[in-house]
This record gives C-alpha cells, structure tokens and sequence, in this order.
C-alpha cells in the first residue's frame, strides 16, 4: 500500500472570500507550511490538486448553475438566482476556480485511494452546496462528487462522517434515500443550516447525531464509542470519507461547542482501520490558529507522524506571524503546540438522550 497522500493547491493561498468573511483567512496554506516545516511533507507525499472541470461537477450540479458560477468569476457580478453575490457566499476572482479546485482533489484522491489507500485533502469537505445554488460558503459540493466518483469506480458501500458543527444539508441531499452511501453527522443542535434533526434519517440513508452547546471531548468520545463506530462497522465500508471541519473546537467564531483537537485525531485514529480506503477533508473552520493546528494534527495522525509538545521555532513563526480581523487573540500554547489539552466534563443529559435513542433504533 502506498503512503498518505497530501493534496494542496497554491489557489488557496491569496485567494479569499473577501476581507469580513469568516473564510478571509488562510487555512490550507497554514497546514501545508507548518507540515512542511515539521518536516512531514515529503514530495512523494504531496499532490497538486487539479481544477475540475465544468463537465466533471455535472454530476451532482445542475450546467446553467456551473454555468453562472464561471459567468460570476469573469465578470466579477452577483447573481442571486443561485445564491451569488449574498453576504455567505460572494462573489471573488477565484469563484469558480477555488471550489473547482477543491472539487478536483476530491476526485484525486477517489483515484488516488482506488486500489486502497489514504488521501488528505484539507481544501474539500464543502459539505453544504446544493445541485442549483451556492449555500452557507460552499459552492460546489466536493464530497458528493468525490463519493459519486468512488461509487462509479464500482464501490457499493461508502460510509461518510461528519464532524464539521453543522449538519451536511448539501450531502444528505446528495444521498437522501441511498443504499450505498451511510451517512453519519454529528453537529450543534438548533443551528444553521437547522437541518439533521435526530429523527431525520434521510430516507434510511443517514443518521444525525444534534449536540447541545458545550460539547465536550468526553461527550464526542461517548458518541464515537457507542454511535459512530458501532454504526460504520455494521456498514462495512468499501471507503469512509471523513469531513473533518475544524470548527466545533472551542475557539471557533461560528459554534459553541467546546470541544479540543484531539477529538479530530480520535476520529482519524479510531475510522482509518474501518476500510481499506479512506479519504479526509477539511471543512468549517474559522479561527486561523485552531484551524491550522487542528488539521495539521490530523495529517500527522494519517502520516503516521509525531506531534511534538512544543513547535520547533520554525513552525512556531508561521502561527505566530497569522493575523485575523477579529480582536480575540490565540494563548501562547495555540502559537507553541499543535494538540490541545483535552476538555472533557460531564455527560449531557442530552447526549446521553440522543445516544440512547440512536442505539435502540439500530436494536
Ligand atoms: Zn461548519
């Protein structure tokens, strides 16, 4: 078997959504320089991730919304009939090219993993696009084209989780009904996009795990214990792609769980034996340190690297020289480490809830 692979782009570096969007600031490039000053990015474990191609995103999207999606990157102009030019999701020089960009990673790494494997492509995870429109920042939907690809690679059974704050709308869309696809979302209840309610099962094909504000480490492990694991192994899946948003950690403007990093890496740590295939994305993920050291966590947990306690002074600069528009301010332990300290705490009476109903539907 061939070793993890790491694709990246350079479009993700300068590109940006504008300077007040939660997505102003870099994310791809933060891991892809810390990683390789820790010395964990070989090139034989890098890729360049291509720009899909309109055809190749026809598959879940509809031609006249592609069609506008490239019309609004040449002529810079709003078009709300597909939700472009809206306060989420603006319209920007790389419009079409950033998310096909994306896009086209995630059919890389279908490829990539087709005889077995693992691919990183922090980039994907736009888990909320839809077939017609643009939605909650994402464009195009890079997980249902890329699990579309391994389904037609010959696959039956794909198992997706999600552990992104918000629930995968765009996603269960994707697969609403599916025999083939099992997805599995873990998200704060009664938030954007308000969706993934425990008893939606998505026509058999999902199921939805809604977690109360100050979801802790020791609530996720509960979850991942008793839920998902259970749940994906009964599946038994030809590949798992794992949507890795980084944006339930404690830090992150846009939730209020609480959760610390290490979550991330229990996730890859506890799926990766599941399959013989297995693809990561990125996704959520708003506040520029936590984002980059969660996902730099998470491709040190797939390439079978050492998270060291402290940053050597190289890596240390590259989170110490990030800037963001908001006024909160990273500790000096997010700016020397990389993994945070756990946080746990007690059992929701909540979770526990929603844990004992999940297990008694499964019988
Ligand atoms: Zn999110």
């Amino acid at each position: 078997m061939t070793a993890p692979v790491f694709i990246g782009a350079r479009i993700y570096r300068g590109s940006s959504y504008g300077t007040h969007h939660p997505l102003s600031i870099p994310r791809v490039p933060t891991v892809t320089d810390l990683s390789r000053a820790l010395g964990w990015l070989p090139s034989e474990q890098y890729r360049t991730s291509p720009c899909a191609k309109p055809d190749a995103l026809h598959g879940f999207h509809a031609p006249d919304y592609i069609d506008a999606l490239q019309t609004a990157e040449a002529t810079l102009k709003p078009n709300l009939d597909f939700d472009l030019g809206s306060l989420s999701n603006p319209v920007f020089p790389e419009v079409y090219r950033r998310p096909a960009t994306a896009a086209g990673g995630g059919l890389l790494a279908a490829e990539l993993v087709r005889h077995g494997g693992v691919a990183y492509n922090p980039g994907g995870g736009t888990h909320h696009g839809l077939p017609d429109r643009a939605n909650g920042f994402c464009y195009i939907n890079e997980p249902v084209l890329t699990i579309q690809h391994l389904l037609a690679q010959g696959l039956t059974r794909v198992a997706y989780v999600d552990i992104d704050a918000h629930h995968c709308d765009g996603v269960a869309v994707g697969f609403h009904g599916s025999e083939e696809v099992r997805m599995i979302s873990v998200h704060e209840d009664g938030r954007w996009p308000f969706t993934g309610d425990v008893d939606d099962t998505a026509g058999g094909a999902a199921i939805n795990i809604p977690v109360p504000r100050g979801f802790n480490d020791t609530e996720f492990t509960l979850i991942l214990n008793e839920v998902i694991l259970p749940a994906v192994e009964a599946f038994r899946p030809e590949a798992i792609y794992l949507q890795c948003g980084a944006d339930a950690v404690t830090e992150d403007p846009l939730s209020r769980l609480n959760l610390s990093n290490r979550c991330h890496v229990a996730a890859v740590k506890a799926l990766r034996p599941l399959s013989p295939r297995f693809i990561v994305s990125g996704g959520g993920g708003y506040n520029p340190w936590s984002v980059g050291r969660a996902w730099t966590c998470v491709w040190a947990t797939l390439a079978g690297q050492t998270i060291p306690d402290r940053l050597p002074t190289e890596a240390h600069a590259i989170l110490a020289e990030l800037t963001w528009t908001r006024k909160a301010r990273p500790t000096a332990d997010m700016l020397t480490t990389l993994l945070d300290p756990p946080r746990d705490g007690p059992v929701s009476e909540h979770v526990n809830d929603v844990v004992r109903r999940l297990k008694s539907r499964r019988g």
